[in-house]
């Protein structure tokens, strides 16, 4: 093979990779945020199951305050009961107490509710805190990889690089200068040739240029799309088999045949 297309096409396989680990490299640090960002919602479910189980807290302790403050106005509505001096004033005292009697009733029922309400915010809680600690190990795994990757890419993409070099300086100037014009139009530049056609834009090549690319001897580029073909023996389709006789062509093989083999026989 022609050592600059032998060259040129490890050169785009060369450079090929590189896009790829370059792209995989500027993919990793969104990656990681993404992780870090599935962490900050979880540490979020924590800070608000816990803040549901304070403003519980809050509310249980100001309706116990409630509970006492309606105990102490009992006391003093039953204390100024005993000296009342009509009966229309006992029965506001007695209305007065009646109703406090309800307001503590009805801060009992309320923080029964707070209690129920709490087991399940406490459940919710420690569910929102095994979620995260959970998580915080695999996010610490993922991004333990993705700088063991990105270390491996940097590696990869130096020796590519290196190789690029090596490569790019043995290929002549306008060769070189032809495959850059194409890979920067067209991201890449080499195109194998099968069945007399370009295999990248799939137009048919003309007799001559066919016979030329079968070679490889030349660097020939599509007249299409401009890439720079090469032949590979091993792909190209097996030579079809001669066609099979028709049933009647068989037939007639055959009777044309029988008689001489009958025949053979009598010759003795
Ligand atoms: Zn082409």
């Amino acid at each position: 093979m022609n050592s600059n297309l032998q060259n040129l096409i490890e050169l785009e396989k060369a450079d090929r990779e590189i896009a790829r680990l370059s792209d995989e490299i500027a993919a990793l640090p969104k990656r990681v945020a993404a992780i870090e960002e599935k962490l900050a919602d979880d540490k979020a479910a924590v800070e608000h199951a816990k803040s549901a189980i304070k403003s519980n807290e809050t509310g249980r302790r100001k309706l116990e305050s409630d509970i006492q403050f309606a105990q102490q106005k009992i006391i003093k509505y039953r204390e100024q009961s005993s000296s009342v001096k009509t009966n229309e004033e006992y029965r506001a005292l007695m209305h007065e107490v009646e109703f406090a009697e309800r307001e503590i009733s009805g801060a009992e029922d309320k923080i029964l509710e707070l209690m129920i309400a709490l087991e399940a915010e406490e459940k919710a809680l420690k569910t929102a805190e095994t979620q995260m600690k959970a998580e915080t190990i695999e996010v610490e795994k993922e991004k333990t990889g993705a700088r063991t990757r990105t270390a491996e890419d940097e590696k990869l993409l130096a020796e590519l690089g290196e190789k690029r070099r090596q490569l790019r300086s043995a290929v002549g100037d306008s060769a070189l200068s032809h495959y850059d014009r194409v890979m920067r139009q067209r991201k890449s530049a080499i195109a194998e040739a099968r069945g007399q056609k370009c295999m990248a834009c799939f137009v048919m090549l003309r007799p001559q240029t066919w016979q030329d690319i079968r070679t490889n001897e030349h660097i020939i580029s599509c007249s299409s799309c401009g890439r720079i073909l090469y032949y590979d023996p091993a792909n190209e389709p097996p030579p079809e088999p001669p066609k099979k006789k028709s049933k009647a062509q068989a037939a007639q093989a055959e009777s044309e045949t029988e008689p001489a083999a009958e025949a053979a026989p009598a010759q003795h």
